[in-house]
This record gives structure tokens, C-alpha cells and sequence, in this order.
């Protein structure tokens, strides 16, 4: 007998997914820190939940239209650090891996800002590197 096991969230935590960023995208709780949130928009990204996306945007600085290219496959997130500077702002160094269809892999190496609201952590904007 086989215990029933739910799959393993995308994020790279190794826990379900409904025990990690599941319980953030039905809307359940919201992520209590920046670093949590960032694990679940890559998640929403993965999983191609773009509304999440755009909800966890800063509204200044979110495009008007959150694309995902469909060719991308996500294949993995490490998180290289996470530094709360005070209450409200936070970054989240991250390297995400993914696939372009047939043109090979890629890795997208970012550092991003995220700033707390009427006590929502959001994500405002990033420094990419390669
Ligand atoms: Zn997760």
C-alpha cells in the first residue's frame, strides 16, 4: 500500500504544493514574508497562474499586461538570499531556471525589491543579471 502523496510544489521547497504556495494561489492565507511571496510567483509562473502575478505586482510598476511566454518551461528556483531590510522592504535574491521550447536552457539571475502594504507584501521591481 502506497501512501497517497500530493505533488511537489514547483517552487523547489520539496513540500506538497498545497502545503506551500497551494495555500497562497486558492487565496487561503497570504504569504506572511517576501520570501514566501517570491516562492509563489514563480510558482504562479510555472503553473501559468498569471491573475496571482499580477495581484502580487506593486500596481506602479506592474505591466499592464503579464505575459508568460508559453515556449518557457520552468525547471527550477534557488533562492540565494532573502534580507529584510526594515518592516516593510525586503530582497530576495533568486536564480530561476527554465527551457525555451527547442533553444535551450537559461538561467535568469535576479534580485528583487518587495515592499509591504496595508500589511500585504509586494513585489515592486528587480535587478537582473546574467
Ligand atoms: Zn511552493
Amino acid at each position: 500500500m502506497s501512501k497517497k502523496t500530493s505533488a511537489t510544489c514547483p517552487c523547489g521547497s520539496e513540500r506538497p504544493h498545497d502545503a506551500c504556495c497551494g495555500r497562497f494561489l486558492s487565496g487561503q492565507t497570504y504569504p506572511e514574508t517576501a520570501l514566501e511571496l517570491m516562492r509563489s510567483r514563480y510558482c504562479a509562473y510555472a503553473i501559468g497562474r498569471l491573475d496571482w502575478v499580477r495581484q502580487t505586482w506593486a500596481p506602479e510598476t506592474c505591466p499592464e499586461d503579464v505575459a508568460n511566454d508559453a515556449t518557457i518551461k520552468w525547471l527550477g528556483l534557488s533562492v540565494k538570499s532573502h534580507r529584510e531590510i526594515d518592516e516593510t522592504h525586503a530582497e530576495v535574491e533568486f536564480v530561476a531556471r527554465g527551457r525555451y521550447g527547442n533553444r535551450g536552457a537559461f538561467r535568469m539571475h535576479e534580485r528583487s525589491r518587495f515592499e509591504k502594504r496595508e500589511g500585504k507584501w509586494l513585489y515592486v521591481d528587480g535587478d537582473v543579471t546574467e
